[in-house]
């Protein structure tokens, strides 16, 4: 069932486990992520970048989505996590990754999202309070999770970019927290967006720590994020290279870093690249497996579009041509079917390992299943 992602983070906390995050950009990634997670127990978080709902709202060039394109695309994907997940025993959170403005948020709570990121990190503190603040009172109303972000990562990702970064300062967190009421809030303390983080990233783990215990004397409870946390598997970037892919130094988190981390306090660890090249992959093996795909009337342009972006490793680029099975799932027959199992296997792939290795495997039965209703009552008793 659909649940706020606050209950995840809860279970997430109180048990001393990892709950990975996820991007989506397409209903297969949203069947095959819900079909990992239930095959191992685990509760799910699925999450659209703001402009990944551009993107589900029909936009190719999803760099330009408008508003009217995300509303679009919240609802496509909410719809998508609805087929495959009201009816499942484990509990699913939608929530939008880096909502850029008060809109944004609207624009997927309006959708069905149930819980929503509001990035104010690149504005100066007390702005990013305000805006932050203006976003928590909107969405608990409705019952809806809030995560915010204080200290700016390096990194690209989406339109979020910074070539600097700059640590989140410890007090200044706890002072965050405390007027703005937030679930969750995204911390810096050396992970980067994308996937070139450079080699050896040195984590400050400091920071999470100092950020936790300050929490428990002021009786705050909130949770932990860490953001550009993907681990970018080097086979699968080997791979993809021995595939004709023209990647440059590509580096991820070390897996053995983001367990540790988990016992610093970070409760959400966010995923997207390592289910974009896992897909890429696929996707470039299929057409050199199966060469009569190449000038496949339904998928042949999804074929021309790898070779003629050798140099990318977001599906979202190669898929242009196939959007509605995109936006919509449905059934996929003949050429179309290799493609979708494709997307499928990469995601799953991807998604599997990490629910093993951050102990989120069985932890479903762990988190308290409540509705929007029943959160945002909860909220009201308590001023929030
Ligand atoms: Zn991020």
């Amino acid at each position: 069932m659909l649940v706020p992602m606050r209950v995840i983070l809860e279970a997430a906390d109180q048990f001393s486990y990892g709950q990975p995050a996820f991007n989506v950009n397409s209903v297969a990634q949203i069947k095959a992520a819900i079909e990992v997670h239930e095959q191992f127990r685990s509760p799910a978080i699925l999450q659209g970048a703001d402009l990944a709902n551009g993107f589900m709202g029909g936009r190719v060039d999803f760099a330009n989505s408008s508003l009217e394109d995300k509303k679009r695309g919240a609802k496509n994907i909410v719809r998508g996590v609805q087929q495959y997940g009201a009816d499942s025993d484990i509990p699913i959170a939608v929530h939008l990754d880096h909502g850029k403005n008060f809109d944004s948020v609207v624009a997927a709570i309006e959708g069905g999202y149930t819980s929503v990121m509001i990035d104010g990190s690149s504005l100066p503190f007390e702005e990013n309070v305000e805006l932050t603040r203006e976003v928590v009172k909107y969405a608990h109303e409705r019952g809806v999770t809030v995560e915010g972000e204080l200290g700016i990562l390096a990194g690209v990702e989406d339109d979020v970019a910074s070539v600097s970064s700059t640590y989140t300062h410890p007090l200044a967190a706890i002072d965050f927290f405390k007027k703005t009421r937030v679930d969750a809030l995204a911390i810096s303390y050396g992970t980067k967006h994308g996937a070139n983080k450079g080699k050896d990233t040195v984590i400050r783990k400091q920071i999470p720590i100092a950020i936790k215990e300050c929490m428990v004397h002021e009786g705050i409870e909130g949770f932990l994020v860490s953001h550009g946390s993907s681990t970018v598997p080097q086979y699968i970037v080997k791979e993809l290279l021995d595939l004709g892919s023209q990647l440059k130094d590509m580096h991820g988190i070390e897996v053995d870093q983001l367990v540790e981390v988990i016992q610093f306090g970070i409760n959400k660890i966010n995923v997207d690249t390592d289910i974009r090249l896992a897909v890429t992959r696929n996707l470039k093996e299929l057409f050199q497996k199966k060469k009569a795909l190449q000038a496949s009337q339904s998928i042949g342009e999804i074929y021309r579009s790898l070779e003629d972006n050798k140099e990318a490793f977001d599906p979202r680029i190669f898929v242009g041509s196939i959007m509605d099975v995109i936006m919509h799932g449905g059934p996929a027959e003949g050429d179309l079917f290799e493609v979708i199992s494709a997307i499928e296997a990469g995601t799953k792939e991807a998604v599997g390992p990490l629910l093993i290795d951050f102990g989120t495997l069985g932890k479903a039965p762990l988190v308290e299943k409540i509705s929007l209703d029943e959160m945002a009552e909860r909220y009201r008793k308590q001023g929030i």
